[in-house]
């Protein structure tokens, strides 16, 4: 994510879990690459055998839950902007990380007709943003089941906070824009809404006719209208985590074609922005390439991006379509966007603690762009920040600890960012862009902690590091050099 105030301002971007080693790893659809990793285990309540209301993740107690481990969704919805109704028919492939007889979805309104299990009608209850399921007959530890949600209902996007602004499914003048970091899933689809569960997807959505509607991966038939409704099926068949999932509708001019090094490259803009159209195609493939010969092999099946007329206030990094919120994208925002998909959407945080690792590199991509392109190098961009005097908030915030009522300081991402480039002066060009590309290899399609890139960074360095690290993620006060 980027925000918009940097970008009206500066020109410049915005994005958004630590360390759990009890997660186990699970194949997630069969498929021989991605996998999938399992939510923490649930504490079982008294012998009652239900799953956690949360994930575990401390900073965030009721995002995700306990007990299963998602490995597909099956998204089938239609809206209709005219009347704001969303109606979805969902389903959800599970394995029972524990014995259950009860476990949970997070979910934020709308009116539920029909939850059922294994193909047999469940019991469910309704409290704050939980959906909580019994099952006909409890479900074994290990076993795989598919729970189904029919509801409708007008979204109600989460409208918070000082710290993170509108997000979720987002109503439009001609659809909605749907951007959900950190937890924003669970306003459009019942879910596991939290980084630390990934999983496949694939969507049917419906629209009337004249209207696109936008997810992520690719398509994988024509769209089919019938009746005055056009239905668009799409698939991302690798892992990803909820709040990257999009289904942006409405009126779109697209630009389709490949990268040079042959990517699939899905462009659309809101008519308004029709004068960006050809440049975000353009650029998106020569920084997708780009970034391709610094951090490794592209990830996923395709690129693009989205320009939507709504003024959200940020960029989100939404898997295989960046979604730019209501203002022409420029270079770095492009550049960031992108290098989240190595980090931060193929390697995901499991905890919102880490969330440096996303946006510190994806903010020192944008450095490493200028860098590319003549500009501004990134050691003079770095001695321009490490300039602000020792009275700038920035020295009070430690990046590597990112708090929850201010996940997204710009500390967070500057001083991420700084510390990466303060990794670099120490270990060599050589040693460090190995790095980058070993990070992103080892960890495809998985999660990642700040311990794990300390180890790796002394390991492939062969040096001491963890003061460097300390001193520019954990403690308060700007670094000596
Ligand atoms: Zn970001």
């Amino acid at each position: 994510m980027r925000s918009a105030l940097l970008v009206l301002l500066l020109g410049a971007v915005a994005c958004a879990p630590s360390n759990v080693d009890a997660l186990l790893s699970a194949n997630a659809d069969g498929d021989a690459t991605p996998t999938a990793t399992a939510p923490t285990p649930a504490p079982t309540r008294s012998g009652q055998e239900w799953g956690a209301r949360g994930i575990g993740d401390p900073d965030f107690p009721l995002d995700g839950n306990g007990g299963y481990d998602v490995s597909r969704y099956l998204l089938k919805m239609g809206y209709n902007p005219a009347t704001k109704t969303l109606t979805g028919n969902v389903s959800i492939e599970a394995k029972a990380t524990q014995s259950l007889r009860r476990f949970n979805l997070d979910l934020k309104g709308f009116d539920v007709g029909k939850v059922s299990v294994a193909g047999k009608p469940a019991t469910f209850t309704r409290s704050g943003d939980e959906l909580s399921v019994t099952p006909a007959a409890p479900l074994a530890k290990g076993g795989s089941f598919t729970v189904t949600v029919t509801y409708e209902g007008v979204p109600q996007p989460v409208k918070d906070s000082s710290n993170l602004g509108t997000y979720g499914f987002i109503p439009t003048a001609d659809g909605a824009y749907v951007v959900c970091q950190p937890n924003g899933a669970k306003t459009w689809f019942p879910s596991n809404d939290h980084p630390a569960d990934k999983a496949r997807f694939d969507f049917e959505l419906t629209v009337p006719e004249g209207l696109t509607a936008l997810a992520n991966g690719e398509l994988t038939k024509k769209p089919v209208t019938s009746g005055g409704r056009t239905t668009f099926t799409w698939s991302e068949r690798h892992p990803m985590v909820t709040y990257l999932a999009t289904m942006t509708l409405g009126k779109f001019e697209l630009r389709e074609g490949r990268t040079a090094k042959g990517v699939p490259n899905l462009a659309a803009v809101d008519p308004k922005y029709r004068s960006t159209l050809d440049n975000l195609h353009t650029v998106t493939g020569e920084i997708t390439d780009y970034w391709s010969t610094v951090f490794g092999p592209y990830p996923f099946s395709s690129t693009g991006g989205v320009v939507d007329d709504f003024a959200a206030g940020y960029a989100l990094e939404n898997q295989t379509k960046p979604m730019y919120g209501g203002f022409k994208p420029d270079e770095s925002i492009i550049a960031h966007e992108l290098a989240h998909q190595w980090y931060g959407d193929s390697l995901s945080i499991r905890r919102w603690e880490d969330l440096w690792l996303n946006e510190g590199f994806a903010t020192y991509a944008e450095w490493l762009w200028s860098e590319h392109k003549g500009g501004a190098s990134a050691q003079s961009l770095f001695d321009d920040y490490y300039a602000k005097p020792a009275g700038n908030p920035m020295w009070a915030y430690p990046p590597g600890d990112a708090k929850p009522n201010d996940l997204f300081n710009d500390s967070v991402y500057t001083r991420g960012a700084m510390t990466l480039h303060a990794l670099r002066t120490a270990v060599g060009d050589t040693s460090f862009f190995a790095l980058l590309k070993k990070w992103a290899q080892d960890h495809k399609y998985g999660h990642v902690t700040t311990p794990q890139f300390v180890a790796l960074a002394e390991k492939t360095s062969g040096k001491q590091l963890d003061q460097l690290f300390d001193a520019w993620l954990f403690k308060k006060g700007k670094p000596a050099l």
